[in-house]
């Protein structure tokens, strides 16, 4: 029950409608019984900074996901930006200390990363083949970086955008070997989807046939939760990652930074 002592928690985003966030925020609260809820805000980007300064004036309001379109843009509207949002230059979690000011994280990537592990995947020493350089691409190259892979190399069908992440992924980490590198994911330990190319189905973000059984797939998009790609790397005979993970292993993270249950 929704009471005058409930906190607010959110998520931002336009459009709104195909969010999974409110679900399992909302079924954890109850689960854990913490009397929060949390709910769908749809911004439109022209209306982005109004929304944010409303939702800093809420006193009651704890924190909130930020989604597509949003992630740059609030980056420049949070009072302070730490950890790998600092690197990545996007935020995807807000939390709204008690004087207002907004705190932002990005956990997108080290989902990714908790994903993996969590699936038994090791990624110290591996090497990548990772196509896409957007806001997915970025935040999960340089979870992968900081998780120890030996070398990421990075397509994207836009050069400049791969090879101004590399630029930034090796200043970074410079212990990391990164390049670019043509939409070849042959030779690699993990061949990993991190475009938009998968959303609709039999899209195939790159050719997996001649791949090695070992090679793990991993990716990035939710729905459909089995993209083409990975049914072709099942197919294959690949271990493979769906989406879905990357998202479900943001749960703690999230929780933990914006001190929900503590
Ligand atoms: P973004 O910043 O707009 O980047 C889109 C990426 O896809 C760019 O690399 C873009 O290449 C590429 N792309 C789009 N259409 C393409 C095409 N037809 N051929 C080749 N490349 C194409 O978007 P984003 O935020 O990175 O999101 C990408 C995907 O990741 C979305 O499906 C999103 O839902 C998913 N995502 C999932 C999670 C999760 O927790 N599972 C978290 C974040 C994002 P160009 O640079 O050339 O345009």
């Amino acid at each position: 029950m929704i009471t005058g002592r409930t906190r607010l928690f959110g998520i931002i985003g336009h459009p709104i409608g195909h969010v999974r966030a409110p679900m399992s925020f909302n079924e954890r609260f109850a689960r854990d019984g913490i009397d929060a809820v949390s709910l769908p805000f749809d911004a439109e980007p022209e209306r982005f900074a109004d929304a944010i300064r409303g939702l800093r004036a809420l006193a009651n309001l704890g924190g909130f996901v930020v989604t597509a379109p949003h992630k740059q843009a609030m980056a420049a509207l949070c009072d302070e930006v730490v950890g790998e949002a600092q690197l990545v230059g996007a935020v995807n979690t807000v939390r709204r200390e008690p004087d207002g000011r907004l705190v932002g994280e990005l956990f997108d990537g080290q989902g990714f990363v908790r994903g993996l592990l969590a699936q038994g995947h090791a990624l110290a020493g591996k090497r990548v083949f990772l196509n896409g350089a957007g806001g997915a691409g970025n935040a999960v190259a340089f979870a992968l970086a900081r998780a120890g892979v030996a070398a990421i190399t990075v397509h994207n069908r836009t050069a400049s955008r791969a090879a101004d992440l590399v630029r930034r992924l090796s200043r970074a980490y410079p212990q990391c070997t990164v390049a670019v590198g043509p939409k070849d994911a042959h030779g690699f330990d993990i061949a990993a989807n991190a475009t938009s190319v998968g959303l609709k189905d039999g899209e195939l973000s790159f050719d997996v046939s001649e791949l090695a059984p070992t090679t793990l797939v991993a990716e990035v998009i939710m729905k459909p939760e089995k993209t083409a790609l990975i049914l072709a790397a099942e197919a294959r005979g690949c271990p493979a990652q769906q989406g879905k993970h990357m998202l479900d292993y943001q749960m703690d993270l999230m929780f933990h930074f914006m001190h929900i249950g503590q």
